[in-house]
């Protein structure tokens, strides 16, 4: 299920909740997104991300090297980021 805080429009306050930038509304980050909806590029929504705990940390495998990462880890500038469709 997609999060909020999952979404391109979406910023942080506190754990729990942050502002839409689209619309200026508070939103709790675990309630239902809208059709605005705009993946964010991170770890965890990337299709080279394997998560291995419960955690969030896991490994990569979009380099010659795979190595571990956190799926909370922005990826806005990764040369390996495949977007999961
Ligand atoms: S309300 Fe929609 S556009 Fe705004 S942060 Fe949530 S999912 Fe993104």
């Amino acid at each position: 299920m997609n999060k909020h805080s999952d979404c391109e429009n979406f910023c942080a306050i506190d754990a729990a909740k942050g502002i839409c930038r689209l619309n200026g509304e508070f939103v709790l980050i675990d309630t239902a997104v809208c059709t605005e909806f705009e993946e964010l590029p991170k770890c965890g929504n990337c299709q080279c991300f394997t998560q291995n705990d419960k955690d969030g940390m896991g490994s990569c495998s979009g380099f010659k090297k795979e190595y571990w990462s956190a799926a909370e880890n922005r990826a806005v500038s990764c040369e390996g980021y495949v977007g999961r469709c």
